[in-house]
C-alpha cells in the first residue's frame, strides 16, 4: 500500500482522514514521519495555507504529501473567521476560547448561516492539485455534544437539528467537508492508479 504524509499536528483531523481515506493509502502523521517543526499557517487563503503545509512537507521528505486547511465562514461576519479560524481569539487562543468570541461577535445576528469549508493541497509526482469540500449549516449560541474538535459543538448542519459534536464520528465523516474534500482526493487517487 502506498503511503502518504498528512502535514498537520492534529490528531482529531489525522483520525478523521484516515477514516476517510480507508485503505485505500496509508496515512502518515508528521509525528509518525518524525517531523515536529510547527509550520506557520499565515496565508491569506486557506488554499496558500494548504499549500504551504504541503510543500514544507514535501520539500522535507521529497516524496507526495498532502495538508488541509480548513475555515469557518460566517455569513453575518462576512465569511470571518475564515482563514483566521484557529487563532480567531488571539495567536495562542484555543477552541473554547474561539467559540466564545465567535457566540459574542453572533449576539445581535439574526443570520446564523455560516458554513465549513476545506481545501486539500496535494502534491502528487511534483505537481500541486487541490480539492475543496463545503458543507453548509448554521452557529448555535450554547455548544452542544462532546464529539469532535475545534467548532464542533456550536455547527449544525443543515438538514440536521444535532451538531457536529453530537453526531457520531461515522456520521459527520459522511457529511463533513473534510469527507467532500477527501472523497474528491480519493477519486484523483485512484484515477491515478495509487
Ligand atoms: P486548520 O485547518 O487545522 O488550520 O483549522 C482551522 C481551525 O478550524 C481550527 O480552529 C480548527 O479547530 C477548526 N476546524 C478545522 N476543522 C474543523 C472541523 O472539522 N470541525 C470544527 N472545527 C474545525
Amino acid at each position: 500500500m502506498k503511503r502518504m504524509i498528512l502535514a498537520t499536528h492534529n490528531d482529531h483531523k489525522l483520525q478523521e482522514v484516515k477514516d476517510i481515506i480507508g485503505d485505500l493509502i496509508q496515512i502518515v502523521s508528521l509525528e509518525e514521519a518524525g517531523f515536529h517543526d510547527d509550520i506557520p499557517e499565515n496565508g491569506l487563503t486557506l488554499q496558500a495555507n494548504a499549500l504551504k503545509k504541503a510543500k514544507t512537507i514535501y520539500q522535507h521528505f521529497n516524496e507526495d504529501c498532502f495538508a488541509d486547511d480548513t475555515g469557518l465562514e460566517v455569513e453575518a461576519l462576512h465569511g470571518e473567521p475564515g482563514v483566521l479560524s484557529a487563532r480567531y481569539a488571539g495567536e495562542h487562543s484555543n477552541s473554547e476560547a474561539n467559540i466564545k468570541k465567535l457566540v459574542h461577535e453572533l449576539k445581535e445576528a439574526n443570520n446564523r448561516n455560516a458554513q465549513f469549508r476545506t481545501v486539500i493541497a496535494l502534491i502528487y509526482k511534483g505537481k500541486n492539485y487541490y480539492f475543496e469540500g463545503v458543507v453548509r449549516g448554521t452557529i448555535i449560541d450554547n455548544p452542544k455534544g462532546e464529539n469532535g474538535f475545534g467548532y464542533d459543538s456550536i455547527f449544525v448542519p443543515e438538514g440536521y437539528d444535532q451538531t457536529f459534536a453530537e453526531l457520531d464520528a461515522e456520521e459527520k465523516n459522511r457529511i463533513s467537508h473534510r469527507a467532500k474534500a477527501m472523497a474528491k482526493l480519493r477519486k484523483f487517487l485512484i484515477e491515478h492508479h495509487t
